[in-house]
């Protein structure tokens, strides 16, 4: 790998190993037809592939200084477009329009941010239809964690409210250069298109706030007790529930109810 210094503030972890590189592509299951965000360019190894892999490819990386390295590396595609700006600060929209149609995101996603960039598209954007992106393998695991099993929280329900999820594969950490503190995998979220609700998350995210507490205790923050009671009578479900034992499907419907009520 070049001589560069890696800015550990930006969640610099390259990858170069070209097999893994390509796996991940075939991961996304992109076509020559695709139009494809990269979130992070680094210094071009994962950009390159799906350079040749796509049609058309928008690749964002905050540090400037990479800019020489990347043009280099990439001179001999006339599909990409590099933005050099931090992804955050720039307007979901926005970024939608840059696409002519429905487009894919493949990232090895700098981890300080993960979660704020997958919410970004998951909530925001119109267009994305699926998310192949490399996450710290524990965060992989809590969107695939089962009720009470101790990984299971807001993430959980909130990705799979959002899309169906996949883990497929596993990377160690000496796949990357530095190599980061833990092992990492890829995950492929495939958008379900669920219209964004604030209301939603926020019921969610009021249902696991005091983690030993009742469901019934949590949501009092937002409902009346009696009412509480009630609609978790209508469906059966214990009043000493905890939100660690609700699948998806229970937060959905008993969302659904209280906003009818
Ligand atoms: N894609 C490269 C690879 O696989 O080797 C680099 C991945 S590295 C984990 C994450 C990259 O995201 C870094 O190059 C970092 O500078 C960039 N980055 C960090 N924060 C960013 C942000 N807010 N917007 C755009 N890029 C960002």
């Amino acid at each position: 790998m070049e001589k560069i210094n890696f800015k550990k503030k930006y969640g610099q972890n390259f990858l170069s190993d070209t097999n893994l590189l390509k796996a991940i592509v075939s991961d996304s299951l992109i076509t020559p037809e695709d139009e494809v965000l990269e979130i992070g360019a680094g210094v071009g190894a994962l950009t390159y592939e799906l350079a040749k892999n796509c049609k058309k490819l928008i690749s964002f990386e905050i540090d400037k200084s990479l800019e020489n390295i990347l043009k280099e590396k990439l001179k001999e595609f006339n599909n990409v477009n590099l933005i050099f700006s931090d992804i955050l600060k720039i307007k979901t929209q926005e970024i939608d329009s840059f696409f002519e149609k429905k487009y894919k995101i493949v990232a090895n996603l700098p981890y300080y941010i993960t979660s704020p960039i997958i919410f970004k598209f998951l909530e925001e954007s119109k267009k994305v239809d699926s998310l192949t992106i490399m996450v710290q393998k524990e965060v992989g695991e809590k969107m695939l964690a089962i009720p009470k099993s101790q990984n299971y929280g807001v993430l959980s329900v909130m990705v799979n409210h959002y899309a169906n999820v996949k883990i497929t594969r596993i990377v160690k950490r000496h796949m990357f250069t530095p190599p980061p503190k833990v092992d990492s995998c890829i995950v492929k979220l495939d958008i379900k298109h669920v219209p964004f609700d604030k209301g939603f998350k926020n019921f969610v995210q009021t249902a696991f706030s005091m983690r030993r507490k009742t469901l019934l205790n949590n949501l009092s923050k937002l409902y009346k007790k009696e009412q509480i009671e009630k609609v978790l009578q209508s469906f059966n479900i214990n009043l000493n529930v905890r939100a660690e034992e609700l699948l998806l499907e229970d937060f959905e419907k008993l969302y659904i109810t209280f906003r009818q009520n």
